[in-house]
């Protein structure tokens, strides 16, 4: 039985103090639940809310990382800053990153090495564009970006990772895949792993759907067999919203 996640990614949203009181919240708030929780606040506000979660069942991630454990990287972040920020889990190949600031699956199979070596559980983004969509080529894009950025792991790293599914086109934009295209995608993905890496590590890789997650369509959403838990956007940020998820879920 793979453990369910939520995990709220909270991209270039809130200052220090904002981030404080939203955990402070959530962690009121949360009451016994049986998922895993992850809140991935931007850089800045990793160690303010390292300090509230400290102790709590909620664990922290960040949102990007550099592969190098130090270096001239102007404006970069090492998985050893992570860790010292008591970072748990680290976002990896998000689409926006793919999209915007141009990484390439080359360098998001080096970000999960280096994150892997670190202790770091990489939460590994793929997804299709609308136009790939359209085209039919789902299948054929996440297919290679998953493979990409795993390439070179042993069945026991993949095992423990945990990989999302995020369609370009539901990120932020209100429309969400159905439960049955969500389902049908992380089954592929699933499946593609049960090929390169066996039966075993398929079944324990956990894969999350994301993409316009809410309230209202969480629970239909992670009761499909495939979609162990969401990474969430704009829900995220209000926390009766993510707890609203949370609780949907149980
Ligand atoms: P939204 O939930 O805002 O669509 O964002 C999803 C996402 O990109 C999470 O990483």
């Amino acid at each position: 039985m793979r453990q369910k996640i939520i995990a709220g990614n909270w991209k270039m949203h809130k200052s220090r103090a904002d981030a404080v009181s939203f955990v402070q919240e959530l962690k009121n708030n949360l009451g016994d639940t049986r998922v895993d929780v992850v809140i991935c606040p931007p850089f800045t506000a990793l160690a303010a809310v390292a300090e509230v979660l400290a102790g709590s069942k909620l664990a922290l991630g960040a949102q990007n990382m550099h592969w190098a454990d130090q270096g001239a990287y102007t404006g970069e972040i090492s998985p050893l800053m992570l860790q010292d920020c008591g970072c748990r889990y680290v976002i990896l190949g998000h689409s926006e990153r793919r999209q915007y600031f141009g990484e390439t699956d080359g360098q998001v199979n080096q970000k999960v090495k280096a994150a892997l070596a670190h202790g770091l559980l990489p939460v590994v983004c793929v997804g299709e564009t609308l136009a790939q969509r359209q085209g039919g080529l789902t299948e054929t894009v996440v297919g290679s970006q998953t493979a990409a950025a795993l390439a070179g792991l042993t069945p026991e790293q993949v095992a423990g990772l945990v990989i999302a599914y995020e369609p370009v086109w539901a990120i932020g934009t209100g429309q969400t895949a159905s439960e049955q295209d969500a389902q049908q995608v992380n089954q592929y993905i699933r499946a593609l792993l049960a090929e390169q890496y066996g039966q075993a590590a398929a079944a324990a890789v956990r894969i999350l759907y994301g993409g316009s997650v809410k309230p209202a369509n969480a629970a239909s959403l992670l009761a499909q067999p495939d979609i162990d838990g969401a990474l969430v956007g704009g829900a995220s940020l209000k926390a009766a919203d993510f707890l609203g998820i949370i609780q949907a879920v149980g």
